[in-house]
């Protein structure tokens, strides 16, 4: 086996010396079959103990070893390091979203915290309990298998870009968190736990990126959880929310113009009668006129508006 010769950039931050992170360099021989894990203790073991990671079981079960690899959260067990070598480089970063303690190890607080917001843990009726365990049948835990996966890494936590611009986002991992009580046949606060994620600032806020799907090690996939939550809440009729409005009032411009009226899901989206709501929208909609980004207030007609109406209708069909 060849090795080959790869330098690692790693961020580097003393909190005693420092007062803002910088790179340092480390060059080492990689033998095919190395994982990124297995390059960071032979730097810290081989050339420099003064740098600091976490890491524990290297088997991708304990979730301690997430790191930044050129940018993006994986977690560092489970990578191979020269699947990663960029013009002969691998650039590695803390997580993100979190505050640097030192070197590569974050403060996981807030990642944790934002947990006791879905109060994980199950909560069944008290007055059915059983004289033995509470059982599932295979069909039962089909639908939490996926999010029974998470391992806690929050390398999903740490790209989320909704959480760089609002800390109040319950964020990937709660949510998949609150999908293995939503949908666990054995609890008892479905509706409770519902109404608390759809709130503002759970799942209506997340826009889709699918970054924290990508990044996921295992098959939790936090943006196909926090669809099938979504979806739950709908058939629930919780429809007293922006996003939940948002979602009929996409219904009822694609679904019967078959077309999606600009102006007036935005309108629906916060509510007819909501007049704080829709002024909130004035200096939006006033930019996008000054700039000529409006859309004509009487939508284009499209050819084939007619195709997608019965898209949409068969769609609602099979829904029911
Ligand atoms: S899909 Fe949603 S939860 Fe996932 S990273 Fe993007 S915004 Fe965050
Ligand atoms: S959802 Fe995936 S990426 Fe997020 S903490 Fe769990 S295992 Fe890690």
């Amino acid at each position: 086996m060849t090795a080959t010769n790869v330098t690692f950039k790693v961020f580097r931050f003393d909190p005693e010396k420092d007062t803002e992170g910088r790179y340092q360099d480390y060059t080492l021989a990689v033998a095919p079959g190395e994982t990124i894990l297995n390059c960071v203790n032979r730097i810290k073991w081989e050339q420099d103990q003064t740098l600091a990671h976490r890491f524990s079981c290297g088997s991708a079960i304990c979730g301690s070893c997430a790191m930044k690899i050129n940018g993006h959260a994986t977690l560092v067990c489970k990578t191979q390091a020269m699947d990663k070598v960029k013009d002969g480089v691998i650039r590695i970063d803390p997580i993100g979203n979190l505050k640097p303690l030192r070197d590569l190890v974050v403060d996981l607080t807030p990642f944790w915290k934002s947990f006791e917001k879905v109060e994980p843990w199950l909560a069944p009726d008290a007055h059915s309990a059983p004289e033995k365990e509470r059982l599932q049948t295979p069909e039962q835990f089909a639908k939490i298998d996926n999010s029974t996966t998470c391992i806690m890494c929050a390398a999903c936590f740490s790209d989320c870009n909704v959480l760089e611009v609002d800390k109040r986002y319950y964020g990937p991992a709660t949510l998949a968190k609150a999908h293995r009580f939503i949908f666990d046949s054995r609890d008892a606060r479905t509706e409770a736990r519902l109404r608390k994620v759809t709130e503002e600032t759970g799942v209506w806020d997340c826009t889709h990126c699918g970054e924290c799907s990508t990044r996921c090690p295992t098959e939790t996939k936090p943006l196909a959880r926090i669809n099938e939550i979504r979806q739950a809440a709908m058939k629930a009729g919780m429809h007293d929310t922006s996003g939940a409005r948002h979602v009929l009032g996409f219904r009822e411009t694609v679904g019967k113009r078959g077309l999606l009226d600009e102006n007036y899901v935005p309108i629906r989206s916060v509510g007819f009668f909501n007049l704080a709501g829709l002024l909130s929208l004035a200096p939006v909609g006033l930019r996008m006129l000054a700039r000529g980004k409006n859309p004509p207030f009487i939508p284009h007609s499209i050819e084939k508006a007619g195709e997608v109406r019965a898209i949409f209708a068969k769609r609602e069909e099979l829904n029911k």
